[in-house]
């Protein structure tokens, strides 16, 4: 950048919002100068050390002859005259092996390879490399010279980890290419591996890594050329998280949103769902939270262990930008974590983002739409906030890549209304947007009834939309029993408001047992305890066992007479089921329970549990 054109002069600075003017060439031309092109300010006034600094900056809006531009830095000390010299190129990351188990900022600057050689803040205008250019990579071909590939095609691999990276033609290339030199052998990720010609006979050196620009999804080029194709979810994500997988589904390739009021439980909930659910890979966008909160993401993060082995960290990416980073820097920091899980999703994998929160994203937007004298909407957002979130949720999805190989991006997005408020601008539009909410409850939080995801608020329109793949894999009556036992918790409730009003003696006894009913299912099946080994993830297979016997217990069991007999029958059986839960399936205790469970309600035991006690 050091030798960039300088094509424009700062012209005055309001926070940060830069608005240049730009230079005539010796022509007496305006150098061009486009929307969303990355700049660099270079102060003229230099720190103590001397050192040149280049702030990076993203042109929002160009009139005639000046533009405004967000810088990503602090603009301390950015005088007017300063020289600003053009990228050529839009606010990109790059995409290549070693993404995987770094943490970034919002600009994909790894944070570790800063904290341990500046301290734990990046100097001011110094760019880091997104991706380690020491280290070395074992490439293997898997193509030939001759071969004739297009944009997204892959031209061999390396191994990340425990996962397969694809080497892919990059992602902008137009027409057919045919290669003319590949290597195989050891490479950093800059050393050139391949070479081809493209369709007007230009031969082109191919790296590892490429540039792609974060606000464009990296799939779309191959969309529109039909080299990759999009498809509809048809299956769940699964948490292992029973209130989720059951009543309130997000689907591989889906949308969903966690509003949390402070202490509902929402960190322990995504620490969860990172952890269990059957996708490759994880990324985190720790976005505007509080420096304390981030510090805890990343220090607690990596050390959880993953359930299918090693650290989560191995197939983690955490971008993450505190409230105390530039607010420019925030806002990207979404587009960024989307971009690289895109890149992965492009090699066949599924991948799992959790934006939190998407509410300091908005409000990001909010502050640089105010400093750029836009006509605010509601609230102050910009008018465009709602498209914006759209599109944003909109990046999710599952794709049949050019091998047409399925991947999958599904984006849960926390939201944090001010003082839980859910008609504030940010959580109506996602709520307009998303397809899963799981309404946590500061009210079930305090009453300890984990994960606090109310289901008398929450919904999810994948159990309809899935429904085909519930009817092959569970039962043919799956959804129709979920909506039943949905129902249930909504009487229930129901009950329970008229008995604050009446107390217990002002209901029938039908009313009392619907009561008991929905309580016992509140219980022992959405209530799951995060802490412990067994309960903290349930298998699929597991929930469709206990969802069908605890479905047979609520609605047959012997006669129940009296409110009293009611409240015992209902007691020892949430007492029962509870302590199953926390049994390993065909262990002696789980084997107990089971028996147990089916004495107290009057049930025959079915053959398949006998026949696995006699193994015992
Ligand atoms: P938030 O991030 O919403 O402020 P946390 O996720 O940190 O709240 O949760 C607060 C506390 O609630 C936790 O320290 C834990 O004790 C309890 N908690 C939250 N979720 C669960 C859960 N699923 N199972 C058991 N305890 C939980």
């Amino acid at each position: 950048m050091k030798d960039a054109q300088i094509t424009a002069r700062v012209a005055g600075v309001r926070d940060d919002i830069v608005t240049i003017r730009l230079e005539a060439d010796e022509r007496g031309k305006l150098f061009p100068l486009v929307k969303n092109e990355v700049v660099y300010i270079c102060p003229t006034r230099t720190p103590d050390d001397g050192r040149q600094e280049f702030l990076q900056a993203e042109v929002l809006r160009v009139r005639h002859g000046e533009a405004d531009v967000q810088v990503f830095e602090n603009t301390r000390g950015v005088a007017i005259g300063d020289p600003v010299r053009q990228s050529g190129q839009m606010l990109s990351v790059t995409l290549g092996p070693g993404l995987l188990g770094e943490v970034y900022d919002g600009l994909q600057s790894p944070l570790e390879q800063i904290a341990t050689q500046h301290g734990f803040f990046l100097p001011r205008g110094l760019q880091v490399e997104g991706i380690d250019t020491q280290k070395q990579w074992a490439f293997q071909p898997s193509v030939k010279v001759g071969a004739r590939l297009k944009a997204g095609d892959p031209i061999g691999q390396v191994q990340e980890g425990r996962f397969k990276h694809k080497i892919m033609v990059p992602f902008a290339q137009v027409g057919e290419v045919e290669i003319t030199w590949i290597q195989e052998g050891t490479f950093t990720v800059d050393t050139a591996v391949a070479r081809f010609r493209d369709r007007h006979g230009d031969e082109k050196e191919m790296t590892m890594q490429q540039k792609w620009p974060v606000r464009i999804p990296v799939s779309q080029p191959l969309l529109a050329q039909r080299f990759s194709e999009r498809r509809y979810p048809d299956e769940p994500m699964l948490t292992s998280i029973r209130l989720i997988d059951t009543f309130f589904p997000v689907a591989k390739g889906g949308t969903a949103c966690i509003p949390g009021p402070f202490g509902a439980g929402k960190t322990v909930l995504q620490n969860l769902i990172s952890r269990f659910s059957d996708v490759d890979i994880v990324v985190i966008v720790a976005c505007g939270e509080r420096a304390g909160e981030v510090v805890e993401t990343i220090t607690e993060f990596p050390a959880l262990p993953d359930p299918k082995g090693g650290t989560l960290m191995d197939r983690t990416i955490i971008i993450c930008n505190t409230s105390s980073m530039p607010v420019a820097a925030r806002e990207a920091s979404i587009y960024t974590g989307i971009t690289l899980s895109e890149y992965y999703r492009q090699m066949g994998y599924n991948v799992l983002v959790i934006a939190d929160s998407t509410s300091r994203w908005a409000q990001a937007m909010r502050e640089t739409s105010g400093r750029l004298e836009e006509i605010p909407g509601e609230e102050a957002f910009p008018a465009y906030l709602d498209s914006s979130i759209r599109a944003l949720y909109e990046r999710a999805g599952l794709i049949a890549n050019n091998e047409g190989e399925l991947g999958s991006l599904t984006l849960i997005g926390t939201v944090s209304p001010a003082g839980g408020n859910f008609e504030e601008p940010v959580t109506q539009s996602t709520l307009r947007t998303v397809k899963t909410f799981l309404g946590l409850s500061a009210d079930r939080a305090y009453k300890r009834a984990y994960p606090a995801v109310d289901p008398l608020i929450s919904w999810s329109r994948y159990l309809d939309q899935l429904s085909e793949w519930y009817g092959e894999n569970l039962s043919e009556n799956w959804v129709n029993n979920v909506k039943k036992m949905h129902n249930l918790l909504l009487q229930g409730e129901e009950m329970q408001q008229m008995m604050q009003v009446t107390g217990e003696e002002g209901v029938t006894l039908g009313d009392f047992l619907i009561f008991n009913r929905a309580q016992c299912l509140d219980q022992v099946y959405l209530q799951q305890d995060a802490f412990d080994d067994v309960d903290g993830s349930t298998s699929m297979q597991r929930q469709q066992t206990m969802f069908a016997l605890l479905q047979r217990c609520l609605f047959e069991h012997p006669p129940l007479p009296e409110k009293d007999t009611i409240r015992e029958h209902f007691t020892r059986l949430t007492s029962a089921f509870k302590n199953l839960n926390y049994s390993a399936e065909g262990s002696p205790d789980y084997q107990r329970y089971w028996k147990e469970i089916h004495q107290l309600s009057g049930l025959v035991l079915p053959k398949v549990a006998e026949a696995e006690e006699e193994q015992d």
